[in-house]
């Protein structure tokens, strides 16, 4: 079924301390603001154990897993050390992950599988850089990206995932996509899914908008019908700007 969901993507920022505050922060105010909106924060690998234990309403996410699954990978963490934190979800193919970090595709595959092998729900990140746009080739790039990856797998497993589109010209730059241009990348996405699955398939995923979304653009992003909530990056480090931002999804 396709949820509401808005996740927090805390990056390389806070320190344990910082963290931890955070994240009672963040958890008390939803306990006191109670929606049927999915909340998630995922702060930085070292935290996830502590974070764990002081989430009520809250749930947790990895922003990235190894593509292997345990062995001689020295300083990658595996999706079961994720899940043994009592986290519920991953972030995949975030655009910082493939820019600095050269992520492709097939290793984002071979992450997706073990996340989902694994029970863990990926948010599987696609987007277009800047010159993509420009050149008007966004719609292929996005295609691609999902057709390399989440496109290879079955039905079942397909449906154990989410979108999360993120135009990497909006990511950290202030400069948000408007409305009108996630909702129509959002049903592009949604239309490619319903080809390669079914209509079902397609009204069940749940894809976010992320990039530039703060408490000021929230609602007009998330009013938009496949427009299914939000992954935040900088507006996530503070409690009350994220918690304006998850009481926007309508
Ligand atoms: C992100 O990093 O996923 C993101 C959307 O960042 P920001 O909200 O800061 O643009």
């Amino acid at each position: 079924m396709r949820k509401k969901i808005v996740a927090g993507n805390w990056k390389m920022n806070t320190t344990l301390a910082e963290g931890i505050k955070l994240a009672e922060e963040v958890d008390s105010m939803v306990e006191k603001n109670p929606s049927k909106t999915i909340v998630i924060v995922a702060p930085p690998f070292i935290h996830l154990a502590e974070v764990s234990k002081l989430l009520t309403k809250v749930f947790l996410s990895a922003q990235n897993c190894a593509y292997e699954s345990r062995g001689a990978f020295t300083g990658e963490i595996s999706v079961e050390m994720i899940k043994s934190t009592g986290a519920k979800y991953v972030i995949i193919g975030h655009s910082e992950r493939r820019t600095y970090f050269h992520e492709d595709n097939m290793t984002l595959l071979k992450k997706t599988k073990l996340a989902i092998d694994t029970d863990l729900i990926p948010i599987f990140c696609c987007g277009e850089k800047l010159s993509e746009r420009e050149s008007r080739v966004h719609f292929d790039t996005v295609k691609k990206q999902l057709d390399e990856t989440v496109f290879t797998f079955d039905k079942t497993q397909f449906s154990k995932l989410v979108i999360a589109y993120e135009p990497v010209w909006a990511i950290g730059t202030g400069v948000n996509a408007t409305p009108e241009q996630a909702q129509e990348m959002h049903k592009f996405i949604r239309d490619l899914i319903k080809k390669k699955y079914d209509t079902q398939t397609a009204e069940d995923t749940t894809i976010l908008y992320g990039g530039s979304c703060k408490p000021s653009n929230a609602l007009d992003l998330f009013k938009n019908p496949d427009v299914d909530g939000g992954l935040i990056g900088g507006a996530s480090l503070n409690a009350s700007d994220f918690m304006a931002i998850v009481q926007s999804v309508p």
